[in-house]
């Protein structure tokens, strides 16, 4: 970064903002008020931060910004989830995506601009890898939603037309999914910036419990996270032998499902629930076999876990089918039988293409992987970036 570009301070976390202040002579608590002031507060303009000396405020502006990715479009769903496009520039675009449930509210983030696991049931891997997001675009994309989605509610709870005393403000984003766009443990230095701004009590303050990150398998940095931030872990598994899952998840070829098993009983000893999820795409006459299902009780003996199963949610070019939904319930329960606790994902969203998978964006394909390669399922493994 050149002397003039400005510090975007969306992405320092406390021990880097605090270097910052000390520059200019401050103490560490400065930048605790500073941090409050961006991720709680949701406050983007020094001149606003009036508990800030005067003179810091200037020196602030001066050498500093802090900038979300800014929004594209912007949909909401019948069924009141929403969605962004947010422009990283370059003509890349990636998606975040909110759904409101009774007992909590669930923002869906991206980790990159594409993505090199290339699975074929997954649009944001049909599109190839564009590139890593930083840790201020990844967090930009919490900070922007918890501003815009408090501000809403806070508005709806002044308008309250019958009278009675507004409630207490809630927290609107209570989880957060690392499920979106791209890999977020090929990402891993920037993820785990964002992942320390999302559990830090000056900024987001959410428990372990309630951040997730989902991954294709990257065994090595599976590890890594267990060491640097224990947050909850959720496994696309996808497949019960190597043999389909290196079809499906073709970095299964590098981490085979054994290796990602033992990663898993690793990471237990440090994670902050008692099991992994395990999430389970259910597309027709591929893996939603009764066959697989008893493979999968076996795999669910080795490893304390719980299984979601995700319904395919097609996109044009996959060439793949959802499971039909009897078939689903038929799976579940044959799981459920032998002991696996299992959940069906409701899909949310899908009237804006918000539901699994469907996260495309506008993101340019300038890989052009799906022409390089015409069958999607022999895809060979990208070298990981570790
Ligand atoms: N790269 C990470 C996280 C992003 S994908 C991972 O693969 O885990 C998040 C989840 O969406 C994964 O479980 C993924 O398998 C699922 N998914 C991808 N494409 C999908 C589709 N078309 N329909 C339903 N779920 C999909
Ligand atoms: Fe990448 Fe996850 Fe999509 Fe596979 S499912 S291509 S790992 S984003």
């Amino acid at each position: 970064m050149s002397q003039t570009e400005p510090v975007n301070l969306l992405g320092l976390g406390s021990p880097e903002l605090s270097d910052l202040v000390a520059q200019w002579g401050c103490k560490p608590f400065r930048a605790k008020q500073l941090q409050r002031w961006i991720h709680q507060r949701g406050v983007d303009s020094f001149d606003d931060m009036t508990d800030l000396a005067r003179d810091f405020r200037r020196q602030l502006a001066q050498s500093c910004v802090v900038a979300a990715p800014s929004v594209q479009t912007e949909q909401r769903s019948n069924d009141g989830t929403r969605k962004w496009l947010f422009d990283v520039g370059r003509n890349n675009a990636v998606e975040t995506v909110f759904i409101p449930e009774d007992d909590r509210g669930t923002l869906c983030i991206s980790s990159q601009a594409g993505c090199t696991v290339a699975c074929p049931f997954c649009s944001t891997g049909y599109q190839g890898f564009n590139r890593n997001l930083t840790t201020a675009e990844i967090i930009g994309q919490l900070w922007y939603a918890k501003r815009v989605l408090e501000a809403d509610s806070s508005s709806a709870r002044i308008s309250r037309p019958d009278g009675t005393p507004a409630s207490q403000p809630q927290r609107v984003i209570s989880n957060v999914v690392m499920m979106g766009m791209g890999e977020p443990l090929l990402n891993y230095d920037q993820v785990l910036g964002a992942l320390r701004l999302m559990l830090d009590d000056n900024a987001y303050g959410l428990s372990r419990r309630r951040v997730t990150v989902s991954t294709s398998g990257v065994v090595p940095m599976i590890d890594r996270l267990a060491r640097d931030c224990p947050v909850a872990l959720a496994v696309s598994l996808h497949a019960p032998n190597d043999a389909l899952r290196d079809k499906l998840v073709p970095l299964n070829r590098k981490h085979p499902l054994s290796e990602l098993l033992d990663a898993c009983n690793r990471y237990l000893e440090h994670a902050p629930r008692d099991f992994i999820t395990f999430e389970y795409i259910m597309l027709d006459g591929v893996n939603d076999s009764d066959e697989h299902a008893a493979e999968l009780i076996t795999i669910a003996k080795r490893v304390r876990c719980k299984f979601n199963l995700i319904p395919f949610n097609p996109f044009p070019q996959s060439g793949l089918k959802r499971s039909p939904a009897a078939r689903v319930r038929l799976f579940a329960q044959r799981l459920m039988d032998g002991g696996v606790v299992t959940t069906v994902r409701k899909t949310r969203g899908d009237d804006i293409a918000a539901a699994c998978g469907q996260l495309a964006g506008d993101v340019q394909d300038r890989t052009r992987i799906h022409e390089r390669l015409p069958d999607r399922a022999t895809i060979a493994i990208i070298e990981e970036r570790e």
